[in-house]
Formats: structure tokens, sequence, C-alpha cells
């Protein structure tokens, strides 16, 4: 992988390295989950790797990446469940470029409803905006063919 293990003007790596103000939520030693600064839902947390990996089109077909990306979702989804446990709907997924606003993989995780109901277009799949790839998707896409 061609991405430096960490970069220091990156905010995300500086997140990762807990030498921010951002209260963690959850932290190991893969990966470090918050809170997204500018909330657009009921719960929006982002859960990024402590590695500098900079966009989904970094990660490769092959196990290592595959179980980064299962840990990611494991552990938004645990964090959700936690603490928005009656949430009708959750999302889970990423930007893709160009409409990444960090360039730090993240994963965005959602209780829905949006708040306010307009930054749904943010995240939608298809149409314009379609630059967003739920996670399901992403580890179809990265998932080793070789079957772990
Ligand atoms: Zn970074
Ligand atoms: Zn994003």
């Amino acid at each position: 992988m061609a991405a430096a293990l960490s970069s220091s003007s990156c905010i995300f790596c500086q997140i990762a390295r807990s030498s921010t103000s951002t209260t963690l939520l959850h932290q190991d030693n893969k990966v470090v989950a918050f809170q997204d600064i500018n909330p657009s839902a009921f719960r929006h947390y982002l859960v990024i790797p402590i590695e500098h990996i900079p966009t989904v089109n970094d990660l490769q077909r092959r196990s290592e990446d595959f179980l980064l990306v299962s840990h990611m979702l494991n552990v938004g989804q645990g964090l959700l469940h936690r603490d928005a446990p009656h949430a009708k709907h959750y999302r889970f997924g990423f930007h893709q470029p160009p409409f990444n606003s960090v360039d730090h993989l993240h994963l965005h995780c959602f209780a829905l409803p949006f708040l306010p109901r307009w930054k749904a277009i943010k995240y939608m799949s298809l149409g314009p905006f379609g630059g967003f790839i739920e996670a399901e998707k992403l580890l179809e896409r990265i998932k080793p063919l070789s079957s772990l």
C-alpha cells in the first residue's frame, strides 16, 4: 500500500493518535470512533482506521482490507445499537472520491432519521450525488475471491 502510516497534516490521523480534544467512543489497535463534528442524523458517528488510508479507492480485494472494513462496520453497529437502540433505520457507508470531505478513510454510521432531512442527499448512492457507497457493497467489492 502506498499510503503512509500517518500524515501529520491529517485531522483524522491526529484524532486517531488522541492528540485532539475529540472524545473517542471506541478505541482499539485498529480503529477509533467518534461523533461526526457536524451531525446529519439522530446519531452520526465516524469509524476510522488508525492507519492513514486515503479513500475507498485505496482498498483492495484482499483479506487484510476486507477484515479492516468488516471490523469498522462491527464497531459502528455496536455503538449505534448501544446508543440508539430504538432507531428504525441504520445506515453505514463511505464517500467515494471526489465526494469525500476528508482524505482519510471514514465509515459514516447513521441512526436515522437524517436531521435536517435534506442532508440525506449527501449520503445517497444514486443520482447526481452518487458518491456514497454502502458498507455492505464495499465489502462485496473487496471480498477476497478465496473464501476466508
Ligand atoms: Zn489520516
Ligand atoms: Zn464522509
